[in-house]
C-alpha cells in the first residue's frame, strides 16, 4: 500500500511512523508513506498557503491553488483509490472503514489547518471525509496519523500472531475480553482460574462471554 500525506507541518508526522509496529511495516515494505510538504506548492513570492475567508469572520482558510496543484501532480503519477480529507465534520472513523481502506493500493490523505480548506477542494477532489471524533484539533496531522495507524496494522504481515488484529475490539462488533499476564497473584489480586486451567475450549468460551458482557455493558449500540 502507498500513502501520500499532504501537510503544512511534515515534522508532526515523523514520529508516528518511526517506532514500533508502524516502523517495522515501513521497513518490511508492507507500506510506503510519503509525507509531502504543501509549502513547496505555496504561492510566490512568499509561498503563501492561506488567505482571509470571503464574507469575513475569524480564521484563515487554506487556498485552493496549492492543494489543487499538489493533488494534480500526485495524480499524474499514480491512480488513487481514495483522496481523503481529515475533517471534524466528516464521517466518524470506524473499524469497518479502516478494514476497507486497508484493501486499497494508493491513497492521498489531506491534512487541513486554520479554519479549514476552501470548500471547492472538498467538492472537486476529495472522495472521502473522515473525522476521528466529535472534537476539533488544530490540524489534520494527528487525525491522519491515527487513521493511518489503524489502517496499517491491518495490512497482511504487519502484525504477528501475538498481536493479531482479528481478536481486537470492534472486529465482529464486539469489544475485547480482559487480558492478564504474570504474576497470577499480585498481593491477592488473582487472575481468573479459567485462564490458568489450560483448557483451550473453555477459555475461548469464557473470552467470548466476557466480550459479550463487556459490549452489552459499555457499548450496547454495537450489538444492535
Ligand atoms: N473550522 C473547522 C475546524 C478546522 S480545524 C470546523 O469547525 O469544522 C483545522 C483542521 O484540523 C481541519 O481542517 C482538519 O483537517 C483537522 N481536524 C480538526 N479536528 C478534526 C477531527 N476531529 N477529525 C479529523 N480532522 C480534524
Amino acid at each position: 500500500m502507498h500513502i501520500d500525506i499532504i501537510t503544512v507541518h511534515p515534522p508532526l508526522l515523523e514520529s508516528p511512523f518511526s517506532h514500533s509496529i508502524l516502523k517495522r511495516a515501513v521497513q518490511k515494505n508492507l507500506v510506503s508513506i510519503n509525507v509531502i510538504d504543501l509549502r513547496a506548492y505555496g504561492i510566490e513570492p512568499h509561498k503563501k498557503l492561506d488567505d482571509y475567508a470571503f464574507g469575513g469572520g475569524a480564521g484563515m482558510v487554506m487556498m485552493i491553488e496549492p492543494i489543487a496543484n499538489c493533488i494534480n501532480e500526485l495524480k499524474s503519477k499514480r491512480m488513487y483509490d481514495e483522496i481523503i480529507y481529515m475533517a471534524p465534520d466528516g464521517e466518524t472513523l470506524k473499524q469497518t472503514t479502516c478494514n476497507y481502506f486497508s484493501t486499497l493500493k494508493n491513497i492521498i490523505v489531506l491534512c487541513g489547518h486554520y479554519k479549514g480548506i476552501d470548500e471547492r477542494i472538498r467538492e472537486h477532489f476529495i472522495t472521502k471525509e473522515i473525522s476521528i471524533g466529535d472534537y476539533v484539533l488544530s490540524g489534520g496531522e494527528l487525525p491522519a496519523a491515527v487513521m493511518c495507524d489503524a489502517i496499517i496494522r491491518l495490512l497482511p504481515g504487519v502484525l504477528n500472531d501475538e498481536t493479531s488484529a482479528l481478536s481486537d475490539s470492534f472486529q465482529d462488533n464486539l469489544l475485547s475480553p480482559p487480558v492478564y499476564t504474570r504474576p497470577a497473584d499480585y498481593s491477592g489480586w488473582k487472575v481468573p482460574d479459567i485462564l490458568l486451567s489450560g483448557h483451550e475450549k473453555k477459555i475461548d468460551e469464557w473470552r467470548h462471554q466476557q466480550s459479550l458482557d463487556r459490549t452489552k455493558l459499555r457499548r450496547p449500540d454495537l450489538l444492535i
